[in-house]
């Protein structure tokens, strides 16, 4: 990258959360967006190594819930394309491969958009009886392309990372019972090891998945006040399995149509939300688990004693259980801080003549910038208590931000006032979250320079109580709103 690189963020998270998320893809070298291709960008190996954790965490989960692994590739067929009528709706999105070498090709091929189109034709003719049934297949480390006008590293791309999975089933309690496994990993994942909050919606009947009976997502609130939404289920009902001619042979001998769902988190949003919920004015902050190197050690020397600090750094990483850099370059200590602290290495080790002499080392913490001075022997004991102490105060911080975004407003005028000071969800009274509430959901985005009706809470949603905000009928909802990316 530029020589600029390692200079700190010239602006206030909290000032101008766009202008330091775009310094901190940069700085932090999460990503490269000078390869010129509009909405197409360079995964850098710092961000990379980083997104590559999130998709081994994922796999991981949804193995230990039988999903097998497969790969399927870029093209999906024309006619596959547009076979289930609402999620034809795509085609506006769609790339084509047109030409092979200067001839025309006799059928083109898209892109894949999403998965399904590509998956279910090869599902009819894979399953066969209920003996195939559930059916548990996944893909990962793939991408997707579609050709969205506004783009933002790992907000949105034309071409961005991806994660499917994709499930068949005999009856649709199984199939429910599946969207309950996959809420469970966002849970696991999103939350617990990324330390990322979010509320779980059902999405009204207007703004679920093309083609889907419902959808569930976990959204989460960037900085900016916007809601992020970083997975999604969809219950698919037999739409799919009618239109690709999915069908088994049950136990009685009938023929019956299955019953499917699929998981998609997204990678790139929980990268973003990693990026700009934990990050402060200096960088990224990681949690343990996700930073590609756990400890930074930084020696500090002087004319002379040079050699004598970068051996003892040198054993001093090989005695570590953890993953480890020296940086024994020739900046300045204080360079080599920022540097680090830009990248969100969890743990620096700062090593100088006075440590080697006393068989010591000085330990700072990423969050806090607290420093312990600790024996030499009591090192990894000490990194595995900071770690925790690390990522404990990450969960906390991001809990109250959270907590900190979320308000009620009983009327119009309430969510406007909140929409102006403080953005995020506002709890609302809405008529309904079936299609005939898109009219009231319509004329709110209309009014309010774009806020959106998220959906319930669920699995459990609260009570409704008073009058849609809208059109004043009695509330048969709670629902949740916010401006969204
Ligand atoms: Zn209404």
């Amino acid at each position: 990258m530029s020589k600029k690189t390692n200079e700190g963020i010239t602006v206030k998270k909290n000032e101008d959360f766009s202008e330091w998320y775009s310094q901190v893809v940069q700085k932090a070298e999460l990503a490269d967006i000078r390869y010129g291709v509009q909405g197409f960008i360079v995964h850098s190996p710092w961000g990379f190594k980083i997104l590559r954790r999130i998709y081994e965490l994922l796999e991981q989960d949804v193995e230990a819930d039988d999903h097998e692994p497969f790969l399927f590739p870029l093209v999906i067929k024309k006619e596959n394309l547009d076979k289930e009528e609402e999620h034809a709706g795509f085609a506006p999105e769609v790339f084509w491969v047109t030409k092979s070498g200067s001839k025309k090709m006799e059928e083109e091929v898209a892109l894949r958009p999403t998965g399904e189109t590509q998956i279910y034709p090869m599902y009819s003719l894979w399953i066969r009886s209920y003996n195939d049934l559930p059916y548990k297949g996944y893909q990962s480390r793939i991408c997707t392309y579609r050709s969205e006008k506004t783009t933002r590293p790992f907000l949105r791309g034309r071409e961005f990372m991806f994660f499917e999975t994709h499930d068949v089933f005999a009856t649709h309690d199984d199939a429910l019972e599946q969207v309950e496994k996959d809420l469970t990993t966002s849970d696991e994942v999103i939350w617990k090891q990324c330390k990322i909050p979010f509320l779980s919606f059902k999405r009204p009947q207007w703004d679920k998945f093309m083609g889907a009976l419902n959808t569930f997502t976990p959204d989460t609130l960037m900085p900016d006040g916007k809601r992020n939404q970083m997975a999604s289920t969809h219950d698919l009902g037999q739409n799919f399995a009618k239109a690709f001619d999915i069908n088994f042979q049950d136990k009685d001998g009938k023929q019956k149509l299955p019953w499917q769902t699929c998981y998609g988190p997204g990678i790139w949003r929980i990268m973003a939300a990693l990026i700009g919920i934990h990050g402060d004015d200096t960088g990224l902050i990681l949690p343990f688990d996700l930073a590609p190197k756990k400890v930074v050690i930084v020696p500090i020397f002087k004319e002379g004693s040079k050699d004598s600090v970068i051996k003892y750094c040198e054993d001093l990483k090989k005695s570590l259980d953890f993953s480890c850099i020296v940086d024994s370059t020739d900046a300045t200590p204080g360079f080599k801080y920022n540097k680090w602290e830009m990248k969100g290495v969890p743990i620096r080790i700062e090593v100088g003549p006075k440590e080697v002499s006393e068989k010591t080392a000085t330990v700072v913490l990423r969050t806090d910038k607290t420093k312990t001075s600790v024996k030499i022997e009591d090192i990894n004991s000490e990194i595995k208590k900071q770690s925790l102490t690390l990522d404990k105060e990450i969960e906390k911080r991001a809990k109250v931000y959270f907590k900190d975004n979320t308000h009620d407003a009983k009327d119009l005028n309430e969510l406007k006032k909140i929409m102006k000071s403080h953005r995020g969800f506002v709890r609302v009274p809405f008529c309904s979250v079936e299609k005939d509430g898109e009219k009231c959901a319509d004329k709110l985005k209309e009014l309010t320079d774009g806020v959106n009706v998220c959906g319930t809470l669920y699995p459990k949603e609260e009570k409704a109580s008073g009058n849609c905000i809208m059109c004043d009928k009695k509330a048969k909802h709670i629902v949740y709103t916010a401006k969204s990316y």
